[in-house]
């Protein structure tokens, strides 16, 4: 899907925003879309290399379906080459391995480990565009819930489409989507695509939220934070939820120190000063409860990743009548809403 041919044998993916022009018998930058012929192919559609049902508070999404699982699934490649990716062993890998499973069987597998979604996550999903549509149009159809965990880097077509089936998205800035840092640890030529893609997903109805990587020294601007919150409260919302996340050192940055609590404090002060309704840290076990925006009473309590208490009604707070920014209500599991 997404791609335009160029004379006799090359081709221009249209997927990511890379547009990458693919000669004959290679690969585009993700390693994973292949020219055969003069027609691009995905050599990763029945290529999963990770499926596991996951809180849905892991990817993380606190303010859609609290307290469900979702089953998430990943195949090899990505579009970005982050020097601290976590996940590098199967974003980076060269080889494509995986087993190999249809979009059937994935959504039989999600039902049968009681998952109330499907999340594609821990690469990019949007190289693996094929088998999430597929999958997600079927989960659809079976009562499940879809999101993405993506670094925002898709092509508003391929969005447009993906959206019928998308409930929620999460996107990953890094660096507060420094420019300087993206190119430098991310390969990420220009950040303009990820607002693109954020506008587009917006004007599409799908449940957004926002993580912020902040690396010391190299992508802990203060200034960065405060430009990155007005934009998004000035194009997506003040309801939008943003999760800054505390970076450990892993892969090729081992020589930068895990981010200091007080830095990640000092983000999330930033975010509420600005007027952020629902601002979070993640990989830290602080501040990462559900508060009124309007009465401050809490209204959604966890315990790292597990949700434990959930105050919420039809969408409101119970304490004083307040809208909550809360999507997916029909699949936040029964227990969970007393
Ligand atoms: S999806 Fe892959 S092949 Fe297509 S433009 Fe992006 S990096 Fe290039
Ligand atoms: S975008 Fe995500 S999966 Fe891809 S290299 Fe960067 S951190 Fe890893």
């Amino acid at each position: 899907m997404f791609y335009e041919k160029l004379g006799e044998s090359k081709v221009r993916c249209e997927l990511c925003a890379r547009k990458c022009i693919i000669p004959e018998g290679k690969t585009g930058f993700c390693r994973v879309r292949k020219n055969i012929d003069g027609r691009l192919y995905s050599l990763i559609y029945d290529r999963i290399n990770s499926a596991t049902p996951n809180p849905i508070e892991k990817k993380p999404c606190y303010n859609f379906a609290p307290g469900s699982w979702t089953f998430s699934i990943c195949t090899p490649g990505c579009n970005w080459r982050c020097k601290y990716c976590c996940n590098w062993i199967i974003s980076q890998e060269s080889e494509i391995e995986g087993r190999k499973m249809t979009p059937e069987e994935i959504v039989q597998l999600a039902k049968n480990s009681g998952c109330r979604g499907i999340s594609y996550t821990f690469t990019e999903p949007t190289i693996f565009y094929e088998l999430s549509y597929d999958t997600a149009k079927l989960a659809h159809e079976e009562g499940l819930y879809n999101t993405w965990v993506t670094n925002g880097y898709t092509n508003p077509e391929p969005i447009k489409r993906i959206s019928r089936y998308l409930d929620a998205a999460t996107v990953d800035f890094k660096g507060s989507g420094d420019e300087r840092f993206m190119r430098d640890f991310s390969s990420v030529p220009s950040t303009e695509p990820i607002y693109r893609a954020l506008r587009e997903y917006k004007k599409r109805g799908v449940h957004l939220e926002i993580t912020d990587l902040i690396v010391p020294r190299v992508g802990d601007s203060m200034e960065r934070v405060k430009e990155l919150v007005e934009w998004i409260k000035e194009n997506l919302g003040d309801e939008t939820p943003i999760h800054f996340l505390r970076f450990f050192p892993t892969y090729k940055v081992r020589d930068i120190p895990e981010t200091p609590l007080k830095t990640l404090e000092e983000a999330y002060d930033i975010a509420k000063a600005a007027g952020m309704k629902y601002v979070y840290l993640g990989n830290v076990s602080e501040r990462n409860n559900t508060y009124c925006p309007n009465c401050n009473r809490l209204l959604i309590k966890r315990r790292w990743m597990e949700t434990i208490e959930y105050k919420i009604r039809d969408g409101r707070c119970p304490y004083c009548g307040e809208e909550i920014n809360i999507g997916g209500e029909r699949w936040i599991p029964p227990g969970l809403k007393q």
